[in-house]
């Protein structure tokens, strides 16, 4: 008797302090002022006219440079959208953070600190300096090299089992079945010698684990999956919820996989303004020349956003300011600590 009504009174105590911890998150985070933060972003960036859209892969000058779609998913699986969410473009380079949570879930935390490393290089995304001045040491999955890198360690008997796996991934991550856009992929296979000379002198250092070609074709198809802005902000909701899709509820990765991603995404996830972008957003993110963006909110919510014309440094233009304005307006910048 006393022992149950011991039991009852810690349940009742246990209840009360989980339904004080939801409360905080609702009243941080209300569905009015998350869709007041979509709105007012879409209403004050729509007419930015600034940067270009990619044309090193002759297919993506092509693309509708007008696409502007903004997506936020929170922990708990509701999904805000503002403009154009139904328009496609190709994943890019935001296709590495998630191979890079696949080969740490695969092989653990130390081999990828091991066999790619998790330094920020310092140079270009498709720098082959930066791979000959470490002998193929310390770079890290979030640039071509160590992107490709992370490809050739990815599980499977052949080239189209490690293709068909990494598919699977990114389409668990979004929360739906992810296709390939043939145009974008049959224009960077065909124009893609640097991609493949950087895989070849990973090769000649030992830090190239599948064939070096075929390792390169499939990181070109990775890169040419199609998404749209609710694509990526799923992607970045399930890493937001420590890799189980807040959508589809499946366990997508680990919470440790998580915990390893995120920080890579910290240091190198926009390019040579990795940094900049850190300093003004405190969101781990990456971004992808197709002009996507996706930045993980930790425990609270993933937001993507497309719009094609990039900046010198190879970030949507419209999709930085659109996620700074946006965590500034929620408060949700995780450094911003209220004293105690
Ligand atoms: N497929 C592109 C390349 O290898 C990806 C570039 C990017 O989005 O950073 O050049």
């Amino acid at each position: 008797m006393k022992n149950s009504l011991l039991v009852l009174v810690f349940a009742l105590s246990a209840s009360f302090l989980m339904s004080c911890a939801t409360a905080q998150v609702a009243t941080n985070l209300t569905p009015d002022k998350i869709n007041a933060a979509l709105d007012e972003a879409y209403n004050k960036f729509k007419d930015v006219k600034e940067g270009k859209n990619a044309d090193y892969i002759k297919e993506l000058a092509t693309v509708d440079s007008k696409i502007f779609g903004i997506a936020l998913v929170t922990t708990d699986g509701t999904v805000y959208t503002k403009g154009d969410i139904s328009s496609m473009v190709s994943i890019q380079s935001v296709s590495k953070a998630f191979v890079a949570a696949q080969v740490i879930e695969e092989m653990g935390h130390q081999a990828m600190q091991d066999k790619i490393g998790v330094d920020a290089t310092g140079e270009v995304f498709n720098s082959i300096v930066a791979v000959e001045r470490m002998r193929g040491k310390e770079i890290n999955a979030l640039v071509n090299p160590g992107a490709i890198a992370a490809t050739s360690l990815v599980a499977g008997k052949d080239s189209a089992a490690i293709w068909k796996s990494i598919l699977m991934k990114q389409s668990d991550f979004a929360g739906r079945q992810l296709g390939l856009n043939m145009p974008v992929y049959i224009s960077e296979a065909g124009d893609n010698l640097r991609n493949q000379a950087i895989a070849h002198l990973l090769k000649a250092y030992g830090r190239m684990y599948f064939d070096p070609v075929q390792a390169t074709d499939i990181y070109t198809k990775q890169c040419a999956i199609n998404v749209s802005a609710k694509d990526l902000a799923t992607m970045g909701a399930t890493l937001a919820n420590g890799g189980v899709n807040p959508v589809t509820k499946k366990k997508v990765v680990s919470p440790e996989t998580v915990m390893y991603t995120l920080p890579v995404m910290a240091t190198a996830g926009l390019y040579d303004d990795s940094g900049i972008w850190y300093y003004n957003s405190g969101l781990p993110a990456k971004s992808g020349v197709g002009g996507g963006i996706v930045a993980v909110c930790p425990g609270k919510f993933g937001i993507g956003v497309v719009s094609p014309p990039l900046d010198a440094a190879g970030n949507s233009v419209k999709a930085q300011m659109v996620i700074k304005y946006v965590v500034e307006k929620l408060g949700v910048n995780p450094f911003l600590i209220q004293p105690k």
